[in-house]
């Protein structure tokens, strides 16, 4: 979590601003506020790293995706293509908009491939909801394609990929609409906090009002304001998002470390035996975030994890069934379990989700070891992590032959 190893004094100016005025709401209090708008600052600094035309900061990035669907039309009934290998947000985000989701393969790239995607359409199908996973990205010239022969609508998950581009243009900016969130965990963290992005003035608009109730955010008598649309409250605070400020600005910084360190770690790495590395679709466009490395088998992978917990190796995520960012650990979405009675419940889906057959996605995943690379690491420090991580392939190796 690279963002929160530089937390310091600008992150602390940024919010004393804030508190030496007090306004901690983002709208309207023109004159209190004394010119501080860190909501808006948060979302120029995203636009100058993405390039994206339109930005709006919310409370998180579970609440842009949600935003991002309904800012596209995506709601009630529609089938939306999505991954089994994501951050729960995103499944979560097309249920609660009324919506079905219909899980699809990923490939070496560890996001949706165009064939994956274009096996689980069918009539029903509206969007395809695309996580770009792990500090990567999609394969997009692919995927694009089918988006287009299919007319369907793409949202851009990019949580872990704010920084990342492919062939020159941002991650989530090559559909109606996508996200990054600025949760703990990321590149760049607001405490809590996310941000909507499209190049779509009407979408933005959309997105504006759908985050704050409906407001359109027209005049200074927030009482009096229209309401286009019905909205909900997916706000920012401004002390989330004067912290977001600081470390936005740090993320060329950050990225810059992580890409160093994560070519000392792969110059290490390749030399070892059994040892390949996910798939970049455009590796200049990687943010560094995560050493993605392959394993030959699941039962390898498996015994590597073994043998990093024997050596005492930290650091790393076996999704394949530590975490909870693969389907073979959602048995209460394959289960339908709820707090209340969802659309799904009341229109059924075409997909049985306690008999999801995705063999290609249970391969990568389970061929799959991440690392996330902390920034203030030493090339020292990597290049020693790279020798116990080929120790432990090597065992593993050894322990199959
Ligand atoms: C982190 C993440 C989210 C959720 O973001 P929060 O800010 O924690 O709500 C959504 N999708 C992906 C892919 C993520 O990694």
């Amino acid at each position: 979590m690279p963002g929160t190893e530089l937390f310091g004094s600008e992150e602390r100016k940024e919010i004393n601003d804030v508190l030496e005025t007090g306004i901690l709401f983002r709208y309207n209090h023109d004159e209190p506020r004394k010119g501080i708008w860190k909501a808006r600052d948060f979302e120029a600094e995203v636009k100058k790293i993405t390039g994206a035309k339109y930005a709006h900061a919310v409370s998180s990035g579970s609440t842009a995706v949600a935003t991002a669907l309904a800012a596209s039309g995506v709601g009630a009934g529609d089938e939306v293509i999505v991954p089994p290998f994501t951050y729960i947000a995103t499944v979560e985000a097309v249920l609660f908009a009324g919506a079905i989701p219909v899980f699809a393969e990923i490939d070496e790239t560890l996001c949706l491939s165009a064939a994956g995607i274009k096996n689980a359409i069918t009539p029903k199908t509206k969007a395809v909801c695309l996580v770009h996973m792990c500090g990567g990205m999609a394969d997009m010239d692919g995927i694009m394609e089918v988006i287009k022969e299919h007319n369907l609508t793409l949202v851009e998950d990019a949580g872990q990929a704010f920084a990342a581009s492919y062939k020159g243009t941002s991650t989530g900016l090559f559909g109606t609409a996508g996200c990054y969130s600025f949760d703990f965990f990321k590149i760049a963290t607001a405490g809590e906090g996310g941000v909507f992005v499209t190049n779509d003035e009407a979408v933005y608009k959309l997105a504006d009002s759908y985050s704050d109730h409906g407001h359109d955010h027209v005049g200074s008598n927030r009482g009096m304001e229209q309401h286009p649309v019905l909205g909900f409250n997916y706000r920012i605070s401004e002390l989330h998002a004067a912290v977001g400020v600081a470390q936005t600005r740090k993320v060329p910084q950050i990225k810059a470390a992580n890409l160093k360190l994560k070519k000392v770690l792969t110059d290490i790495l390749a030399q070892t035996e059994g040892v390949s590395f996910a798939k970049l679709a455009d590796p200049a466009g990687d943010s560094g975030t995560f050493l993605n490395l392959m394993l030959p088998d699941t039962e390898t992978a498996k015994r590597t994890v073994d043998e990093l917990n024997k050596a005492g190796v930290g650091g790393f995520n076996y999704w394949y069934t530590n975490m909870y960012h693969f389907v073979n650990q959602w048995d209460h979405i394959k289960n339908l379990k709820s707090a209340a009675k969802l659309t799904v419940h009341l229109l059924g889906s075409s997909q049985d989700y306690t008999k999801l057959e995705l063999p290609k996605s249970q391969e990568v995943v389970g061929r799959l070891i991440s690392f996330g690379i902390r920034c203030t690491w030493t090339e020292e420090e990597a290049a020693a992590l790279a020798h116990k991580i080929a120790a432990a392939v090597k065992t593993a190796v050894q322990i199959e032959a």
